[in-house]
């Protein structure tokens, strides 16, 4: 089998195709910290692309509520657990800017099959019916509180980390650098774009085998029961290519990512060091991604919640959570007017300035498309209009 570089496991591994990198990559940073769970996300995605007969349990983008929700249920610990216990991360490289978070010692999911007869390419599993229903199962349900003396506490939790927690986690398909879906497909259907690094699946060359669903870790490959092939997201590829007629032929940002209430979403290029996910990713190693050691490069990236015990994020996304939310709690004046400009624009930010007052988007043709001051402006209400009853 080839081998391939992941730079987010800093080593070369196991991969059934040679490396071929798109141009540039679709990609998004998401903030957990600022996530309300309102699913407009979720809805807004659903009704514009899988709202027909088949699609009832399919929901491209969803929230899940962590340690317990998830769509289809279990699908992290079930993975995590067909992985197997694995050695870590050895994690003493710090500061580089192209592979930040140290070398994964352990096997990826390619690396952990056992035996490759029957031409099975990775450690995966074939989610039940009966997991695929509950979307929001669990929401809002946080673990136990830790009980002192007969169940009775004496004090609430407190921050750095709460021990009683829950958080919202964003998910859409990782469009991932090495997708076990497309490796997995025994019938070459599924393809990723060379201009975009989108993963599509061909509805006429997909025979509905669901190799990719078994395979996908991410449980982000679906079945259309009516159809009797395996759908999954598109990133809303028309608008990316200019063809939504509001934005006059400029690539605009995906459904789910623009009909964010929160505006806790940022679209762009992780590989174009203009673009605010390359920062956020590369520079400033405040997003990270989900499940690095699955070993497909997933392109979401997540700045973790400051809450939540950290073990538990670690295991989630690598060893470089305290960093990140150190990073965050205290940000950078160029991070602070970043987070300004998240949720800001319908139009991909292809790149950005932070000036002391504002902070401001460009399209791919340079010119400005946003401008979002950064300190919100003080009035004071003259004293013919003061308030006193
Ligand atoms: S998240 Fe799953 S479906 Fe999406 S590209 Fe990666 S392996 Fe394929
Ligand atoms: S729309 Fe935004 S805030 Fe609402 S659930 Fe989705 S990601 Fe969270």
């Amino acid at each position: 089998m080839p081998k391939v570089y992941n730079w987010q496991l800093d080593r070369d591994m196991e991969f059934p195709y040679k490396e071929k990198r798109p141009k540039r990559q679709f990609s998004a940073v998401y903030n957990i910290n600022r996530c309300i769970g309102c699913q407009t996300c979720s809805m807004a995605c659903k009704s514009t692309w899988t709202h027909s007969p088949g699609q009832e349990a399919m929901w491209w983008n969803n929230v899940e509520s962590k340690p317990f929700g998830g769509y289809p249920q279990g699908w992290d610990v079930k993975t995590l657990a067909a992985l197997g216990p694995q050695p870590g991360w050895d994690a003493v490289k710090k500061e580089d800017e192209k592979a930040p978070y140290g070398v994964y010692r352990g096997e990826t999911l390619v690396e952990a099959v056992k035996d490759r007869e029957g031409g099975k390419v990775a450690v995966g599993y074939l989610p039940t019916e009966e997991e695929w229903r509950y979307p929001n199962i669990n929401e809002d349900t946080p673990n136990e509180y830790p009980a002192m003396v007969d169940g009775v506490t004496s004090r609430g939790s407190e921050l750095p980390e709460h021990q009683t927690f829950f958080f919202y986690l964003q998910r859409i398909c990782n469009h991932c650098t090495y997708p076990l879906c497309l490796a997995a497909c025994p019938n070459k259907a599924i393809y990723k774009r060379e201009d975009d690094g989108v993963v599509l699946i061909d509805q006429h060359r997909c025979r509905g085998y669901r190799a990719c669903v078994e395979a996908c870790p991410y449980k982000k490959s679906m079945y259309n029961t009516q159809s009797h092939t395996s759908e999954k997201c598109i990133a809303c590829y028309p608008r990316l290519e200019g063809k939504d007629p509001l934005s006059e032929g400029r690539a605009m940002i995906s459904r789910c990512n623009s009909s964010c209430v929160g505006k806790i979403r940022m679209q762009g290029w992780v590989d174009d060091p203009n673009s605010p996910v390359h920062f956020l990713v590369h520079k400033e190693k405040v997003a990270l991604p989900l499940y690095p050691q699955f070993g497909t490069e997933p392109n979401i990236y997540y700045i973790p919640p400051r809450w939540a015990p950290r073990p538990y994020l670690k295991q989630m996304f690598g060893p470089r959570v305290e960093e990140a939310i150190e990073r965050y709690t205290k940000p950078s004046p160029e991070l602070l007017g970043l987070l300004q400009l998240f949720g800001s624009s319908q139009l991909v930010i292809w790149s950005y300035k932070i000036t002391d007052n504002d902070a401001i988007g460009f399209g791919e043709d340079g010119k400005e498309i946003i401008r979002v001051p950064i300190h919100e402006p003080v009035y004071i209400r003259p004293s013919i209009h003061l308030n006193i009853t």
